[in-house]
């Protein structure tokens, strides 16, 4: 029974690991193509979101080429910067990010503004993009960090390019202020989710426009956070996934490194937020499964209670099985003796005889009878009454069992006052010897019997031995007996007779 529950147990515990490392096999893995899918989706859009500032910031140098060509060859007097008025104003239609142009002298005074009147005494010799090409003898254009736009107050991005005069020395600078309002409308229109950031920024660490918009992180160098510190360093492409240290968001990153121009495209998705249809399903499948072990444990045990039941149940008919074959022994052996004496019943002696019978044929050898009947019985039960008749039947019946010694040899109550003693193997000399031996202990412990002409109790015997044919049946050897017990009755009693047929 022990074996079976446990391999029950070792069944449920086979199952429920096996589905739950499955499960868990499986959740981790959906959990591994849901980042995938993440860091895939913030790469396409890192891609289109840099092709679309590359577009701007070349469109703007291109543009800027041409001014700067004009001023060069033209000259930079009222005429010609009206004349360039005239142009910017039929290009703009053309570009509609772009909020303004201005042309700087080598002082940084205004010569033209685009889209408004020039300010008296607007001058903006202090401005980072002035610095770098009044210092800076270069003539490849200089994107600037973000700005305040001194006539709106808009953040605004600059792209500038130096112009010379004729001898090559600095004359001024033509800018392009694009509006961070027009990136940030682009930017709005995608979906990042609540947690996501959309981020452009210089190769420095400049951030020039973040989506979400925040005022406090506008020009704020990031060469510190870990994309430039640690994954920009070896590759100009890639994700990473790390907490953000201003709001304490763990989000995933996507950058991108322009391979023209010094510009970084970052977008960041929430963690939290892109796990949360995975997280769903992994719930979803968890329950499922937790479920199912739960109903498959609650059956197991049913399984182990109704195996433990069905043991207890067999070993309590093997016990009452032992109890009755127990009882059966018993009675078999009650029904073989008698309850009187203790002797062998009648029934044990037609059994016996016959099978010895059978042995003693089988074997050749000789068997014996003895028919003892008790002397003037009748008389001894009239004059002590039958419970001592009884008694004296008990006490007759131990004499002659201590006569007998061979194990083989069999005494029994025949019926009423008769007993009878088989002796496989004996012959008629070797009954008759018994027999002697019956009627000397019974003559050395008398039993009183007042009304017997002996004074005592007394038997006598007859005595029968048959071989070969003679015992087919056993009848004929019974009757020899009887015959032999009517002879010692009619020789005076208390004496053996042997039958005619078994002297030999
Ligand atoms: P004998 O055999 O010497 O010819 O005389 P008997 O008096 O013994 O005659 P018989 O064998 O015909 O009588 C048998 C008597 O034994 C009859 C009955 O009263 C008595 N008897 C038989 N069975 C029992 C028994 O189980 N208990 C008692 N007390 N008496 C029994
Ligand atoms: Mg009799
Ligand atoms: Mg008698």
């Amino acid at each position: 029974m022990k074996r079976d529950t446990h391999l029950v147990m070792l069944l449920l515990l086979v199952i429920g690991c096996s589905l739950a490392s499955l499960t868990i096999w499986k959740i981790l893995g959906s959990r591994d193509r849901a980042l995938d899918e993440v860091n895939v989706h913030g790469l396409n859009l890192t891609q289109a979101l840099a092709t679309y500032s590359e577009g701007i910031v070349r469109q703007s140098s291109l543009l800027l080429l041409g001014l700067v060509e004009r001023l060069e060859t033209e000259g930079s007097g009222p005429a010609q910067i009206e004349r360039l008025k005239t142009l910017i104003n039929r290009q703009r239609p053309l570009m509609p990010q772009l909020s303004g142009i201005t042309i700087y002298d080598n002082k940084g005074h205004w010569l033209m503004s685009s889209n408004r009147p020039i300010p008296i005494g607007a001058n903006s010799s202090d401005r980072a993009y002035f610095i770098h090409h009044r210092d800076d003898p270069s003539r490849e254009p200089f994107i600037g960090p973000p700005i305040r736009s001194r006539s709106n107050q808009e953040w605004v991005i600059t792209i500038s390019r130096r112009f010379n005069d004729d001898r090559g020395e600095f004359a001024g600078v033509v800018s392009v202020t694009l509006g961070v309002e027009n990136f940030l409308r682009l930017f709005g229109q995608l979906d990042i989710g609540q947690e996501g950031a959309i981020g452009l920024s210089y190769t420095d660490g400049t951030l020039l426009v973040r989506y979400p918009f925040r005022e406090q992180d506008m020009g704020r160098n990031f060469s510190n956070s870990p994309i430039y510190a640690k994954y920009l360093i070896d590759k100009s492409v890639g994700t990473a996934s790390f907490t953000s240290s201003l709001d304490g968001v763990e989000r995933l990153y996507a950058f991108r490194k322009s391979e023209t121009l010094p510009l970084i495209t970052t977008v960041a998705l929430g963690k939290r937020e892109a796990l949360a249809a995975w997280r769903f399903e992994a719930l979803l499948s968890i329950g499922v499964v937790t479920t199912l072990l739960g109903l498959t444990g609650v059956i197991g045990w049913f399984l182990i209670l109704d195996i433990r039941r069905r043991t207890q149940v067999e070993g309590e008919l093997r016990d009452t099985q032992q109890q009755l074959l127990g009882t059966n022994r018993q009675l078999e052996l009650l029904a073989m003796k008698d309850a009187l004496t203790g002797l062998a019943n009648r029934r044990c002696f037609d059994q016996t005889l016959a099978m010895e019978a059978r042995r003693s044929k089988r074997d050749a050898t000789s068997l014996a009878l003895l028919m003892i009947d008790l002397d003037y019985f009748k008389l001894f039960n009239d004059a002590e009454g039958h419970i001592a008749g009884d008694a004296c039947l008990q006490q007759v019946a131990k004499v002659l069992e201590t006569c007998v010694r061979r194990p083989s040899d069999l005494v029994a109550r025949y019926g009423g006052e008769e007993m009878a003693v088989i002796m496989p193997d004996t012959d008629s000399d070797g009954a008759a010897v018994v027999a002697q031996m019956i009627l000397k202990r019974l003559a050395q412990e008398p039993i009183a019997h007042r009304t017997s002409p002996f004074g005592r109790v007394s038997v006598s015997i007859g005595i029968a031995a048959a071989t070969g044919s003679q015992l087919d049946t056993v009848q004929r050897l019974i009757a020899a007996a009887d015959q032999a017990l009517y002879q010692a009755k009619g020789a005076g009693r208390n004496q053996l007779a042997k039958s005619v047929a078994s002297e030999s």
